[in-house]
């Protein structure tokens, strides 16, 4: 354990990651980036919630560290730390059932609560964490963006927290964590702290977690290059972009991967057939599985259009509620997989009733079935308002399943669009956040399947050759982490 001193230790702090919680990319980049930063040379360690959620078979595994409690506002509040290492990765989880024994991971009436004790509680524990020596404590979101201005305002003084450095990955703004001010002494403690109330104050009465970590960390990052330059714009900064603004030599954008062992068609045991760019043949039996299995019409030469993700106004939705029914009067087939607003929900379940032979609507959260989708498309549709990355897009073309994207943000940094002359390309994008764009250029790509499979079959093998493993962007992490290690 000697050795691991030596190495500059960085504490991962999520409110997911898998395979312990996933609801989206968080998760996927929490569960996967730290494996990838370790061969960098850092001694990574995650810190995530012990959520009644995760499964069984992990909970059983996890030994005891240590109990205390600490100040939470007026309250003292119980912290249990257990540890398990996964895949070579120790993760810490930080027990407290007052708070995260629930039947879910978000959503809750006191989410502010649980998610400034999730913050707090990462600072608290690291005098516990043997043979680690903390250098970064690099906080995801809006669930662990208070950990930064508690370090600053509550421990500074004592040199083990001197001594790190704090990054803020922003993976989706649009969740900040407003709050009434009476928070601020409620439950943060911090009401008699001017510069932690002037800094996390947006008006006389409310508060934003998130713009306490874009204030008080030493870098902030988020998780593509275009998406780091758009937030500094008001269409895209969520009314923190004058802090992008000003903070703009400290913001980095580095695109995110994707576990490229875990979303393999060659090794996958979740898909019909296994097949690789090199031998596609198997891809059209996922095809026809797949067909089969939505009770659609089997036939290859009918294009099949997936769609996975949250079904919330960022993923487009408004698009699809427009045209919806001009395009399921196409020849083709959709299938939407997600959950999320109700109003989208019940439009998309009403859009089924009215397509049943050629549109499938399935409301839920199934990670497997997803596979099958992303390995039996032709298609995944993805016309985000705005996406900071995106990681089904990347899924999609490491399963040969080509992606039509709105240009924006992570989507625009990790999809070559098709181009016509020179045969180039990975997947297709239209510019604006228009309904008829998007079903005019689906018209034009569902039109390109049929009448040219030469060039589909070419742009399939371009998609599935692109890497999308964390490799790279692990190198441009290290380059952060040196970065902010050296800074005064
Ligand atoms: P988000 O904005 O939700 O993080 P991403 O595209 O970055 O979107 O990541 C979404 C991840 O969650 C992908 O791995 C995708 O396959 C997965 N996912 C989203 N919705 C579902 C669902 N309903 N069932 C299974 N997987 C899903």
């Amino acid at each position: 354990m000697a050795a691991a001193k030596e190495k500059p230790g960085v504490l991962f702090a999520a409110f997911e990651a898998t395979p312990f919680l996933k609801t989206g990319g968080l998760g996927d980049v929490a569960g996967s980036l730290p494996r990838a930063l370790k061969k960098k040379g850092f001694d990574v360690r995650v810190v995530l919630p012990k959520l009644a959620v995760i499964p069984e078979k992990y909970k059983k595994k996890m030994t005891y560290i240590t109990h205390f409690y600490f100040p939470l506002g007026w309250r003292s509040a119980y912290c249990g730390i257990e540890t398990y290492t996964y895949k070579g990765i120790i993760y810490y989880f930080i027990d407290n059932e007052s708070y995260f024994k629930r039947d879910g991971i978000y959503g809750y009436f006191d989410d502010g609560e649980r998610v400034a004790y999730f913050s707090k509680a990462i600072c608290e524990i690291i005098p516990y964490l043997e043979d680690f020596n903390c250098r970064i404590l690099h906080c995801h979101d809006w669930h662990t963006s208070l950990a930064p201005v508690f370090l600053r305002e509550c421990y500074s003084g004592n040199e083990l927290y001197d001594n790190i450095k704090t990054i803020f990955t922003v993976h989706n703004l649009k969740f900040q964590g407003q709050m009434s001010d009476f928070v601020l002494g409620d439950i943060l403690g911090l009401e008699n702290v001017p510069a932690a109330a002037n800094q996390l104050r947006v008006d006389k009465d409310s508060i934003n977690f998130m713009k306490g970590a874009l204030v008080y960390s030493d870098i902030i990052s988020t998780v593509s290059p275009s998406y780091a330059q758009e937030i500094q714009n008001p269409f895209y900064g969520e009314h923190m972009e004058r802090i992008f603004q000003r903070r703009w030599d400290s913001l980095w954008g580095i695109l995110n991967g994707i576990d490229t062992t875990f979303f393999n068609p060659e090794k996958d045991k979740a898909i019909e057939a296994n097949y690789s760019k090199d031998k596609m043949k198997n891809k059209l039996k996922c095809k026809l599985a797949l067909q089969e299995e939505m009770g659609f019409e089997v036939n290859e030469t009918v294009p099949v259009i997936v769609m996975i993700g949250r079904l919330t106004q960022q993923k487009g939705l408004d698009l699809l509620t427009c045209v919806i029914d001009e395009l399921a009067d196409q020849t083709l087939q959709l299938v939407i997989l997600g959950t999320g607003d109700k109003e989208y929900e019940d439009m998309l379940k009403g859009a089924e009733g009215r397509h049943p032979k050629n549109l499938r609507v399935l409301l839920k959260f199934d990670e497997k079935l997803s596979h099958r989708l992303y390995s039996g498309g032709d298609i995944l549709l993805m016309p985000s308002l705005f996406e900071p990355c995106g990681l089904s897009q990347m899924i999609a073309m490491r399963y040969g399943t080509l992606p039509v994207v709105r240009e924006t943000g992570g989507l625009r940094d990790s999809v070559k669009y098709y181009n016509e002359y020179t045969g180039e390309g990975t997947g297709f994008g239209f510019a604006n956040y228009n309904a008829h764009e998007m079903l005019f250029a689906l018209k034009d790509i569902t039109s390109l399947f049929r009448s040219n499979p030469k060039v589909w079959r070419k742009l399939m093998k371009q998609a599935m050759s692109e890497d999308f493993s964390w490799d790279h962007a692990a190198g441009i992490y290290k380059e952060m982490y040196n970065t902010v290690l050296e800074e005064n």
